[in-house]
């Protein structure tokens, strides 16, 4: 068994923090402000690699904190360079996934990179539909582990590029690990840092209504994205297991109070699952829900996975969907996959290094889904218990 590095991880340390060590090693503040920028904006792999720090204290320093808290092990690239995902080995041996999404300049619009990034290792809502919720939790991310995706991926860009937008749409549910988020994405915004503004950050929740409402007494800190999938609460049950804990109104009710008091858009994401969520009765069920508030609905073609019978909403299923969203007057925008062939819906690089699960495995698993949608198409309540681990 390796030991498992106890040191803190460099970029989860607070500027308070960092200039309050310098100060009590006998350095001078502006020290701290070095040592952020390097880690922001260099190459360097270790304190050593700095030359503006004298070599005892950069000594001293790589003793007290990690410099990065993610391993890259594998990175992957797909649409011709355009996407990149990576998986990253932490201290313990767990692995997360990030992606990068490079879409070029357009007339009026510069350059963008995009960047998906984790929250937690697994997670414990368990929708059926997604690699990371067939793998279950493991545990949250240190903030560190959080901000360090983005370090890798700002790493990996050409001389003069920067991540210009953070997604959290990677594994986990980041309103059951709100804490380390809100500290992430402080440190994402400080200009000393990535210096990456509010409406530049989403977080994306299945609907965990308690970590909604405290965002909204916060204020805006960034768009806030709602996994809602189906409006319809037996549907949801199956789609969104945390929905036996908060009924989609519940969830929506929260949002709608939180575009309210910030004046903020609430973007809602559905992955359309052919023959699943995909009908025009569905349709119908969320434009009712969703007419009148500051909303605007995303509708993802589902990307494949192994356990599951199911596959992406035919195009122009997806798109009779939409239409009937905007005639509601719903914004809608149909996003197109981005790298499907190296499996990029988060979860699934993991989910294939955990190993396939056997045929029988995913037969037993096919049927359970099966006939829980079913009963759901019928309007059936699931009657499953609400996932363990999921309270806010
Ligand atoms: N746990 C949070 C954030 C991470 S999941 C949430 O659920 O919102 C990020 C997004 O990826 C969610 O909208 C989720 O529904 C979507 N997703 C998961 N598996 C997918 C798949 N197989 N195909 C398409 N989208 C998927
Ligand atoms: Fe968790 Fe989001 Fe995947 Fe659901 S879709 S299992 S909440 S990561």
């Amino acid at each position: 068994m390796p030991t498992v590095d106890a040191r803190l991880g460099l970029s989860g340390v607070s500027s308070d923090d960092l200039a309050a060590w310098f100060e009590a090693h006998g350095e001078p503040a502006y020290r701290a402000r070095q040592v952020l920028t390097a880690l922001w904006a260099s190459q360097a792999s270790s304190p050593g690699d700095l030359t503006t720090l004298p070599r005892g204290l950069a000594a001293e320093l790589d003793d007290a904190f990690r410099w990065s808290t993610v391993a890259d092990e594998t990175i992957v690239a797909s649409d011709g360079g355009q996407t990149e995902k990576a998986l990253h080995r932490l201290a313990d041996g767990a692995t997360i996934e990030s992606v990068l999404m490079h879409y070029p300049a357009t007339a009026g619009r510069r350059a963008r990179h995009t960047l998906c990034i984790s929250s937690q290792a697994g997670c414990a809502v368990g929708c059926p539909f997604c690699a990371t919720g067939e793998l279950g939790f493991t545990r949250d991310l240190e903030t560190a582990e959080i901000l360090d995706q983005v370090r890798s991926a700002n790493r990996r860009l050409r001389t003069g590029e920067r991540i210009t937008n953070v997604v959290f749409m990677g594994m986990g549910e980041p309103l059951l690990n709100l804490d380390r988020v809100l500290e992430a994405v402080a440190s994402l915004n400080d200009p000393a840092r990535l210096g990456l503004g509010a409406r530049h950050i989403t977080v994306s929740t299945s609907g965990v209504v308690p970590g909604i409402r405290r965002l909204t007494a916060l204020g805006p800190q960034f768009t806030l994205a709602i996994s809602i999938h189906a409006a319809r609460d037996a549907l949801r049950d199956v789609l969104v297991p945390l929905n036996r804990r908060w009924p989609v109104a519940e969830v929506v009710a929260a949002a709608r109070d939180h575009a309210r008091a910030t004046g903020r858009r609430v973007s809602y994401e559905v992955t359309m699952i052919g023959g699943v969520n995909d009908t025009e009765a569905d349709a119908d069920a969320l434009a009712n829900l969703l007419r009148g508030d500051l909303a605007h609905v995303n509708l993802i073609p589902m990307n494949p996975v192994a356990h599951t019978p199911w596959r992406a909403s035919p195009m122009p299923v997806i798109e009779r969907f939409a239409g009937r969203i905007k005639a509601a007057g719903i914004p809608v925008t149909i996003r197109r996959n981005r790298g499907v062939e190296i499996g990029a819906a988060c979860g699934q690089l993991a989910a294939e290094r955990a190993g396939a699960p056997t045929e029988p495995a995913v037969a037993r698993r096919r049927e359970r889904l099966e006939a829980a949608s079913a009963r759901a198409l019928r309007g059936q309540r699931s009657e499953e218990p609400i996932p363990a681990g999921v309270d806010a």
